[in-house]
């Protein structure tokens, strides 16, 4: 079985209620965490996880949405951790330099730490890996591959699919639909997928909001694509605009336009218990 948990549901725009974009993907024993958008340590923390619990950090891509609280992560792993505990980071091309603009950024607190615990000799240390496709992590029966998106003129994005035990989970980040998210999900027992009201943000007056129709799914998309790909169960996050409590069966009624399969939404640490599908 793997353990999916919307610890962020939220988008650029600020919400009181959602965090920024993250997922936690939890299999034996392991623990991964997509993208770390704001808040994202808060809400880990309301399930017991914390920075130095992660075994991996994937990253989709690097808007700012999705990696704002790359400083946290880095740092709370840094100072609550006793032994040397790298963090392995997976993202796209161009992921490198973002962490060490961040390490850069970090420099005056680790000399401060540095100097002032004893026991903290050196600053924190991340494992960078960039990647566009491929098998990039196999430990202990858990499996992580790499896809491409479409996140269009942001390039190049990334989805993830991970497997454990016979159970397949892809968190696709946001993304058009695309032959890259197509092969990424073929029969997963889970798709999580970001996804905007088009329906919605088309009536707003507001060209900055209007711009971003063109390189984001819209919930029938995301749904179509789940349907093509031949996926169990969709579970929808990154609502755009935000997901208003009691609006859910709005939300689900245009995923069922497309797809006959169990979708999943709602609120942060919305957990989903992922198990193979049965062969039908
Ligand atoms: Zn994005
Ligand atoms: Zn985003």
């Amino acid at each position: 079985m793997i353990d999916v948990t919307l610890l962020g549901t939220g988008s650029p725009m600020v919400d009181p209620h959602r965090a920024g974009p993250a997922t936690l993907v939890q299999a034996g024993g392991q623990t991964i965490l997509v993208d770390c958008g704001r808040g994202v340590l808060m809400r880990a923390a309301a399930i017991g996880v914390g920075a130095a619990n992660v075994s991996a950090l994937l990253l989709t891509h690097l808007h700012s949405d999705h990696i704002t609280d790359l400083s946290d992560v880095i740092t709370t792993r840094w100072i609550s951790t006793f032994a040397r505990t790298p963090l392995p980071v997976f993202g796209p091309p161009g992921t490198a330099a973002v962490v060490e603009a961040v390490l850069a950024s970090l420099a005056p607190d680790v000399g401060y730490r540095v100097g002032h615990h004893a026991d903290i000799t050196e600053p924190p240390v991340v494992e960078v890996h960039e990647v566009t496709d491929g098998t990039v992590w196999d430990v202990d029966g858990v499996t992580v591959a790499v896809g491409p998106t479409d996140h269009r003129p942001v390039e190049p994005t990334i989805g993830f699919r991970v497997e454990y035990s016979g159970a397949s989970v892809v968190v696709a980040g946001d993304t058009v639909p695309c032959a890259g998210v197509d092969i990424l999900s073929a029969d997963a027992d889970a798709l999580v997928h970001t996804v905007i009201r088009k329906d919605l943000i088309a009536r707003v007056p507001n060209q900055r909001l209007q711009d971003i129709l063109d390189y984001h799914s819209s919930v029938e998309q995301a749904a179509d694509t789940a349907a093509r790909a031949g996926v169990g169960t969709l579970i929808l996050t990154h609502y755009v605009p935000a997901l208003i409590a009691g609006q859910e069966d709005d939300w689900r009624a245009l995923a069922a336009t497309a797809f006959a399969g169990r979708v999943e939404l709602g609120d942060d640490l919305l957990r989903v218990e992922v198990r193979p599908t049965p062969a039908g």
